[in-house]
């Protein structure tokens, strides 16, 4: 007799522990770990998923009631992907339930595409019938080039090939079949999800600097090593080039390989390099994708038809069940980490998967996180470098406007002197322009327009944002300041919130040029299946001189005549409030420029802020990471930030916006009176204070030992287990949030 120790799927805590069945003989060969089954839980029948199986009974076999089924779907037999669900689960403070699911995600049989099939049930029936019918005075001629059709072929022949491109009625394929002459069998079919894709162009010759990293791991793994690389490369070195190196030899070696890409960059030129390269072998998956189409993806890859799935962070999951490769492009960006239960980072993530199967791991970026480069410093990671553009073509040009001066000159448009002329000239010479708005940092922070600082928590050195209540709040430790008259560091009473979006800069931008074509790409004018591509299409054929957008324009297109660049408003990101700021910054700056000259043409960028003298807008301004890494890794030191301490975040939600305080104090207490010596910060209100009707409350966490905040992650949820009074408030963990 077998057993499967199952985790139900009900997201209470209480229950998250593993419970035992036996499996029934005639299931034995489906019930395996990963799979999802059906069991008496109590008087209840309840969903469940199969972690492990095993010939040992915990308890008396007696009293060990069977599986009732098996789901449909195809059984997966991953056990280290069970192993990374534990994983999750352990590392990012959520139940083993909600893990299992994240790793495991439902593929519904119902999604299934399934065509009809036509064939002779023998060649020789056929002939037969054949004969019979030409000895006929009025033979039916359709059953006769059915027939025929069906001699010509191998195989069997799609139904709607048969009705549809040789005007065959149904009922003479039914008439055939009843007459046990034809057989129609039913099989799956796969979409394909790049069916259209693949015009991307040739493999280069790899260039001294791509071979240098491409050899250097291959010699790596020839002895046997695998380590986790950081490929640190600036924009335009050529990195998608060395990735498809990389994955080739793992094809070769018999591995599977996976491609993690930030989404918004998961666009069609990407993925036609891909497609060319490596044809029916890649397929991709991501969220826009109906969910029988996500299920063909995955069945492919686990059945061994598709061997490089490229996708955003849940592509991690892919059940290959030869992992060799992993590639984590863009590592620095903030979508690698899950919004929701568990709340994981697929960077870190892919790491543990590599080490669980034997693969290895390369991470791509022109600016690394900081987390990543000082692991790279400290040795965990193997750094390769590749400091140069393809072909020898310059980085761009890149001019800082200091929008104090302006304001000065009394210039109150949203283009700097210098910005305009730029565009002037490109708009003259028949060359494109992107303008850049990064949105993202956007909360109400409030700032001071004649000397460029935002108002800052005293105690977090992060930017405070304006709330509902008139003041301005800190997120992290509840800190409160009424909004000052004047700048309390010049004095100056030029001091407001800052407002500015997309359709604001279009107008503006068609107003000041007006013989200009302008698109503009945001949220709301890329909705639909196609409305990305489409826009992006008519750019790229110059169909329009000025692209203005938010960050989906900057990530991971080729634009050639692209030879400008406006990033009109760098303070947005930088007086962001979190502790990422200026990391965003140098991140968004870096990327934007990287968006010009690279065609034959050089490039040029000029950043608009009013704090030219910050460190990520300078090092960004000369390009050198590391000049931006030493000043970041130093104030990561002093606040105890992460990488140099972690935090973990609280979150306390409840629709009753009392009972979500008294909560939040509650678990404040139980934290600050159980951990001495960690520091606790807050409640307060969440940077979401209200979300769907439930009210958000946050507590931070800070300490340099990760090990201590799963600890309080883990005895928090004992403690919230054991009160009765949380049935309707509900409580979230978050490390080292986003
Ligand atoms: P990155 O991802 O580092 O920004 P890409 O891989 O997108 O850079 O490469 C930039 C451009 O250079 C692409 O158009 C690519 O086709 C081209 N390229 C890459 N490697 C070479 C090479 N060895 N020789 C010539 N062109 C190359
Ligand atoms: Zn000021
Ligand atoms: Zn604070």
């Amino acid at each position: 007799m077998k057993y499967a120790d199952i985790v139900i799927d009900i997201s209470l805590e209480k229950l998250d522990k593993t419970f035992q069945y036996s499996i029934p003989a005639e299931i034995e060969d489906r019930a395996l770990p990963g799979t999802r089954v059906c069991v008496q839980f109590g008087k209840r029948k309840i969903k469940g998923i199969i972690v492990t199986v095993t010939d040992k009974p915990k308890i008396d076999p007696d009293r060990i009631r069977p599986l009732l089924s098996v789901s449909n779907e195809s059984p997966s037999e991953n056990d280290t992907l069970v192993s990374l669900a534990f994983y999750l689960s352990s590392h990012y403070g959520s139940t083993l339930n909600q893990a299992l699911k994240t790793v495991f995600p439902a593929r519904n049989h119902a999604a299934e595409k399934r065509e009809k099939y036509v064939s002779l049930t023998s060649h020789e029936a056929g002939e037969k019938e054949l004969e019979r019918l030409s000895s006929l005075s009025r033979p039916s001629m359709k059953r006769a080039e059915l027939i025929k059709l069906l001699l010509a072929g191998k195989d069997s022949l799609p139904w709607s090939f048969i009705t549809k491109e040789n005007g065959i009625s149904s009922a003479v394929i039914r008439k055939l079949e009843s007459d046990g002459i034809a057989s129609v069998s039913d099989r799956r079919v796969y979409r394909d999800a790049i069916r259209d894709f693949g015009d991307g162009g040739k493999a280069h010759a790899l260039n001294d600097e791509q071979r240098a990293v491409t050899e250097t791991i291959k010699t790596d793994l020839s002895i046997g090593k695998r380590y986790t690389y950081l490929l640190y490369g600036v924009t335009g070195s050529g990195k998608t080039e060395v990735y498809m190196e990389l994955i080739s030899d793992c094809l070769k070696k018999g591995g599977d390989a996976i491609v993690l890409i930030p989404e918004i960059a998961l666009t069609y030129q990407t993925v036609s390099r891909f497609k060319d390269r490596f044809g029916s072998l890649v397929s991709v998956i991501n969220s826009r994708m109906s969910d029988g189409e996500r299920k063909d993806q995955i069945d492919r890859a686990e059945s061994g038809s598709c061997r490089v799935m490229i996708g955003p962070r849940s592509a991690l999951f892919t059940p290959f069940q030869h992992l060799g490769l992993i590639i984590v492009d863009e590592e620095h960006e903030s979508s690698y980490k899950s919004g929701i239960s568990p709340r994981y980072h697929a960077r870190d993530v892919a790491v543990e998967r590599a080490r669980l199967e034997g693969a290895y791991v390369v991470l791509g970026s022109a600016t690394p996180s900081v987390e990543s480069m000082k692991k790279a410093l400290d040795g965990e990671y193997k750094m390769l470098t590749m400091s140069r553009r393809v072909m020898d073509r310059p980085l761009p040009r890149i001019f800082l406007s200091d929008m104090r001066k302006e304001l000065r000159l009394g210039n109150r448009s949203i283009f700097s002197g210098r910005l305009r002329e730029l565009i002037n000239d490109r708009l003259e010479k028949k060359q494109q322009v992107i303008l850049f708005l990064n949105r993202r940092g956007i909360s109400g922070f409030v700032s001071c327009r004649s000397c460029g600082e935002s108002i800052k928590c005293p105690h977090c050195s992060v930017s405070m944002t304006l709330h509902k209540d008139g003041l301005l709040h800190c997120h992290y430790c509840g800190h409160k300041e009424v909004v000052p008259r004047v700048c309390p560091r010049c004095g100056s009473p030029y001091i407001a919130g800052f407002r500015a979006g997309t359709e604001a800069v279009e107008e503006e931008t068609k107003r000041i040029f007006p013989g200009a074509r302008v698109i503009r790409m945001d949220a709301d004018t890329t909705r639909g299946r196609d409305g990305y591509n489409n826009l992006i299409k008519k750019f790229m054929h110059h169909e329009a001189d000025i692209l203005v957008g938010t960050q989906m324009i900057i990530k991971g297109h080729d634009f050639p005549e692209v030879t400008l660049v406006g990033i009109l408003a760098a303070d947005l990101s930088l007086n962001s409030p979190d502790f990422r700021g200026a990391e965003r910054t140098y991140q968004m700056i870096t990327q934007a420029a990287g968006r010009a000259g690279r065609g034959e043409t050089p490039g040029a960028v000029v950043i608009q802020t009013y704090q030219p003298d910050n460190y990520s807008i300078k090092a960004a301004a000369e390009s050198d990471y590391m000049a931006f890494y030493k000043e970041e890794i130093s104030f990561r030191r002093l606040m105890h930030y992460p990488p140099e301490g972690h935090l973990l975040h609280i979150l306390i939600t409840s629709a009753d916006e009392e009972k979500a305080e008294r909560k939040a104090a509650d678990v404040a207490r139980f934290i600050s009176e159980k951990f001495k010596g960690t520091r606790v910060l807050g409640p307060d209100d969440d940077v979401i204070a209200k979300l769907k009707d439930e009210y958000r409350k946050s507590i931070y966490i800070k300490d340099n030992d990760y090990d201590v905040l799963i600890k309080i992650s883990d005895e928090t949820g004992i403690f919230v287990r054991e009160d009765r009074g949380w049935s309707d408030a509900a409580i979230w963990f978050d490390f080292d949030p986003q």
